[in-house]
């Protein structure tokens, strides 16, 4: 019998079960579709046994405990993951499994006319021999994060099948609204009452994130004033003209396709207006906090050049910040990435720690007190059909929170 008997087996139930994040909604959860996942999976918790499995009304994370086995003074540890799939199709998931993949052929994604090519994706050539989980051409397969989702349970339901082991207190939580950057805004750190966590929310083996942007969202708005061609001398002020200016007046190649490991940039992602007036919606990603703090000036100071042309503001900056690098809470103390780094060369992984060019759950939870680095998860190509999971990669982040679990409690003695 395999270690973690219904690892895949609440993995494929888990991705079928539809539970698609709204960026749309205000609510809390942002879909009913996640509010019957999230209800469903209290079921599945409470009957395998874990103890205080509640919803929080705060935030709307399911958190449950895996009770401590030693009466050492161990730090409380957290597990956490999100249940929401990202902004792509979600509806009537068929997973395929392709067992004993060779690590050279082409997987065609069911009759969809989409196919994994190790050529375009050469991830692949690293799971030869490996039973991968892919989509069928049509969905995504949400194996971010319900992988993250399944390997939590699996380690809990080891540990209380086993309770010889020794391990403290575990905390779990599964929430909301991660792909749409709201989920954690509400995580109720005091109510979760863990000393450290880890998000279980990440791609290849190995990968042990501490290290995320900081970031802040601007829209700018631009006032134009539009009168006939004919008549415009001195007159008309195009919107559209000075939204050019304005982007032209951004550092050219600081964007997303001309940076990479530590380089911020700015992020034009959507442009909309016609002569009367514009509307530019911009992310600004910095890994370095004072760096991130001359981004914003810059890109006010283009607003204000723009505006000193002008009697009235024509360029209006609504600027906010979004999260911010958790290595500023982390580098107090490593000890919680220690402690994974640790576990993993134990078990033979190489721990791969880069600065993560996005945010995690655990940047904002690590500002709120809780120290949360990420864990690899094994999802790969994550957001869209090309997604795919190795079975026994999920099976080694099942491993990793394990040996945390149990090295916490060495650590203590
Ligand atoms: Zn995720």
């Amino acid at each position: 019998m395999a270690k973690y008997p219904h690892l895949i087996s609440d993995f494929l139930g888990f991705v079928k079960q539809n539970s698609r994040s709204d960026e749309a909604s205000t609510t809390i959860p942002s879909s009913p579709r996640e509010t019957e996942f999230l209800q469903k999976l209290m079921t599945k918790l409470t009957e395998l046994g874990l103890s205080d499995v509640e919803q929080d009304a705060q935030s709307a994370y399911v958190f449950a405990t895996v009770p401590a086995t030693t009466d050492a003074p161990v730090k409380t540890l957290g597990f956490i993951s999100h249940i929401d799939t990202a902004d792509f199709n979600s509806e009537n998931i068929k997973p395929q499994i392709v067992e004993n993949y060779d690590g050279q052929s082409i997987i065609k994604l069911g009759q969809s006319g989409f196919e994994l090519d190790p050529k375009v994706f050469s991830n692949l050539k690293n799971y030869a021999g490996h039973t991968l989980i892919t989509t069928d051409g049509t969905t995504l397969l949400g194996a971010d994060d319900k992988a993250g989702v399944a390997e939590i349970i699996s380690a809990a339901e080891y540990l209380l099948a086993h309770p010889e082991i020794k391990h403290g207190k575990l905390r779990l939580a599964f929430g909301p609204d991660e792909e749409i950057g709201t989920g954690a805004d509400h995580f109720n750190v005091p109510a979760f009452g863990a000393d450290w966590a880890y998000t279980v929310d990440g791609g290849p083996l190995g990968e042990l994130e501490y290290e995320t942007f900081n970031a802040a969202q601007a829209v700018v708005t631009i006032d134009g004033v539009d009168v006939h061609p004919g008549e415009a001398t001195g007159v008309m002020i195009n919107a559209l003209q000075l939204a050019v200016d304005f982007q032209s007046a951004l550092p050219a190649h600081e964007n997303p396709a001309e940076t990479s490991g530590r380089e911020g940039f700015y992020h034009l992602l959507n442009l909309d207006g016609t002569v009367d007036s514009a509307k530019l919606v911009y992310i600004i990603r910095d890994h370095d906090r004072a760096k991130f703090e001359d981004r914003k000036k810059t890109f006010q100071a283009a607003a204000d050049a723009i505006n000193a042309r002008y009697d009235v503001e024509r360029v209006h900056v609504d600027m906010k910040d979004q999260y911010y690098n958790m290595r500023e809470v982390l580098e107090k103390d490593m000890s919680v990435v220690e402690l994974a780094e640790k576990a993993m060369h134990e078990l033979d992984i190489e721990p791969l720690i880069f600065p993560v060019r996005g945010g995690t759950d655990g940047s904002k939870i690590s500002f709120m007190g809780l120290p949360t680095p990420n864990l690899f998860a094994g999802g790969e190509n994550m957001h869209g059909r090309f997604e795919f999971v190795s079975e026994q990669i999920m099976a080694r982040a099942v491993d990793v929170v394990l040996q945390i679990a149990t090295d916490n409690v060495k650590e203590a003695k």
